[in-house]
């Protein structure tokens, strides 16, 4: 019996299974359908030995104190400060736009007093900003939005800009100083070791049992467990029941050359020439020395593996049906970014289970029921009766029928 099933062995699943064994004394068998722990973060050394990220480059940093010591426990740091050029008009630039990036690309020598004036000069008041086109166009003007933002929108979301929400867009700083990192946060830096270490660190106890090639509606009915913890995608947790949750997906293209440096910055970005959208290359990340150097193109693509919910009015509102059965579901818990269709850092996923895991300890089973109305309560009950038929009848009161199944 255990205390706890937890689906998906990422942030989300495998800081819960971490807290709840070590610090609560539970019993936890932790699934993935992958052949491997640690979800999208999830790094390995290659057939020529470089450490790589299979599933794109992972910068880790963070804000949050609490997350950074708590990973620590489990990892050292290096210190890394992430830096990311655009090649716009035959030339490579800082990303995000500095003072740097306007004066190479005009050919001008401005001051940062000089560089605010000329983005006053270029940038098109708009009184509504709606789209993620009018948000860059009332920071930057017409001109810089189609250099850096409206090809490379386009061909990361499949959409125009002026399709898709302001929120896309308004994290993205301009910048009138030298400053060229990419992420401004207090605590930027890499595990020492690579990301699967740390979690194999996370993970090791004697409380945690680990199925990895395992679908968890593959094993439900063979095992029995109290509660779950569920960070898989919302909708296929509800057998897509209102439809599916648009994502947008992304195929990586890993490549290993002959030289030492394959390019002068760790991340390039193609706004506008190429299918892909950027070249990673992984040992400006890891610090890894190596006569080699291995590189990843990522291709955007419409299906595939779910990587970024697409941020649009109507899959808000789609969520929010699925949002709704989620907390009227009683023993499920619904953590990190596919559960609750965002996309989230790392920083924020790895907060969001240390969130969670509080919760759960002081939670009264009730609280679940508090906002939901009645035919969402009751399709939630019918699906926890489906669960519960695949969980071999553990302890629950359903008719003996239901349980043999
Ligand atoms: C290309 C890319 C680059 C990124 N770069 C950064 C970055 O630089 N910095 C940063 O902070 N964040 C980055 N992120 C975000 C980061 O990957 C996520 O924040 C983090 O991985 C989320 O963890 P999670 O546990 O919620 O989900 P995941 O890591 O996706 O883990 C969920 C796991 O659940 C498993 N699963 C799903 N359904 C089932 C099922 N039915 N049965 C069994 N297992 C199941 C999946 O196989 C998966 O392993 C990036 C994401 C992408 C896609």
């Amino acid at each position: 019996m255990y205390d706890f099933l937890i689906v998906g062995a990422g942030y989300a699943g495998s800081v819960l299974a971490e807290r709840l064994a070590r610090e609560a004394g539970k019993q936890v068998l932790l699934v993935d359908r992958r052949n491997h722990i640690a979800g999208n973060a999830y790094d390995l050394y290659n057939d020529d030995g470089i450490l790589i990220h299979k599933y794109g480059p992972h910068i880790f940093h963070t804000n949050s104190k609490e997350v950074f010591e708590y990973l620590g426990q489990f990892t050292e740091w290096r210190p890394y400060e992430h830096r990311v050029e655009a090649s716009v008009d035959g030339q490579l630039v800082p990303i995000p736009i500095n003072l740097d990036t306007i004066n190479k690309l005009y050919g001008l020598n401005l001051d940062s007093f000089g560089v605010e004036e000329f983005l006053k000069k270029v940038a098109e008041p708009i009184e509504h900003v709606r789209t993620s086109e009018d948000q860059v166009v009332s920071k930057v003007g017409r001109e810089l939005y189609e250099k850096f933002f409206k090809n490379y929108t386009k061909k990361q979301w499949g959409m125009d800009p002026s399709e898709l929400d302001a929120s896309v867009a308004a994290r993205i700083p301009v910048r009138t100083n030298r400053d060229n990192r990419y992420f401004t946060d207090t605590y930027q830096a890499m595990p020492l070791h690579g990301y699967t270490r740390m979690f194999e660190r996370m993970l090791a106890h004697p409380n945690i049992h680990i199925m990895l090639n395992t679908d968890y509606r593959s094993i439900e009915g063979e095992i029995d467990y109290k509660e779950m913890i569920y960070t898989g995608p919302v909708d296929e947790f509800f057998d897509n029941c209102y439809g599916k949750l648009p994502y947008r997906s992304l195929e990586f293209k890993h490549e290993t050359h002959n030289v030492s440096v394959f390019q002068p910055a760790p991340v390039v970005n193609y706004p506008n020439e190429n299918l892909y959208t950027r070249i990673t290359e992984f040992k400006y990340l890891t610090g890894q020395e190596h006569l080699k150097t291995s590189i990843v193109y990522e291709f955007p693509l419409a299906e595939g593996d779910p990587y970024y919910p697409v941020p649009r009015p109507e899959n808000q509102e789609l969520y929010k049906k699925y949002k709704a059965l989620a907390d009227a579901m009683p023993g499920v818990h619904f953590v990190g970014r596919l559960a609750t269709y965002k996309y989230y850092n790392m920083d924020q996923v790895a907060a969001q289970a240390l969130t969670m895991f509080k919760k759960i300890m002081g939670e009264k089973q009730e609280e679940h029921h508090a906002a939901a109305d009645r035919a969402t309560v009751q399709l939630a009950h019918s699906f926890a009766m489906a669960h519960k038929m695949r969980t071999n009848g553990n302890g629950s009161a359903l008719p003996h029928e239901y349980l043999e199944h």
